[in-house]
């Protein structure tokens, strides 16, 4: 998994854990949150979810014996999910907007990808096809829109497109943003975490 920064969703509303602002003497802050102030010394761009939305739908009593997570991959009941990387290109600055979300995948593609998954040649399969189970912010409704999920080389997780026709998501990801919608998205993001 990439080493950068990255803020944590935790739960459907809950999601994103506000980041550690790196606060650094003598820094001169380039991004500072509107709704409280909260200063980076960089955009964050870079969020993610803990769990697949379904997880959310498990009685928290329940979670210890129907839960099963290790690292990017997760079981729960029959249901088979893996967590990868939407990335949305921003045309006019040098780094994008990183979305790490989960989706379904099928058990036997669950099983290819674990007997896969320290092999270098992995980069070689087909996409793996699933329902996107992550409410990606500031996109709407995104859960069970259809992805896909290209292995990324061994220790990052995949890359996933959206390929879901005439969805937002998926035309920026295509497009590309400018750099002002991507801060108009952190800002809305930042603002929904700060208010919780
Ligand atoms: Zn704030």
């Amino acid at each position: 998994m990439s080493n950068k920064f990255m803020i944590s969703l935790k739960s459907l509303y809950s999601f994103f854990l506000p980041a550690k602002s790196k606060l650094k003497m003598n820094s001169r802050y380039t991004f500072t949150c509107y709704c409280c102030g909260e200063s980076f010394d960089e955009i964050p761009l870079c969020f993610g979810s803990e769990y697949p939305d379904y997880y959310f739908s498990v009685p928290p009593d329940e979670r210890e014996n129907r839960v099963e997570l290790k690292e990017s991959l997760c079981i729960i009941d029959d249901h088979y999910f893996h967590r990868g990387r939407i990335t949305i290109p921003i045309i006019d600055y040098h780094e994008d907007l990183l979305f790490d979300v989960w989706t379904s995948i099928s058990k036997e593609n669950f099983e290819l990808r674990s007997h896969l998954w320290d092999n270098p040649d992995r980069i070689q399969q087909p996409p793996y096809f699933g329902w996107l189970q992550t409410l990606v912010p500031t996109y709407g409704n995104t859960l069970n829109i259809k992805a896909m999920a290209q292995e990324s080389k061994v220790g990052y997780i995949p890359a996933i497109e959206v390929v879901e026709e005439n969805h937002q998501i998926r035309r920026d990801q295509q497009k590309g943003i400018s750099l002002e919608e991507a801060k108009a998205k952190v800002q809305q993001i930042l603002k929904d975490l700060h208010q919780k």
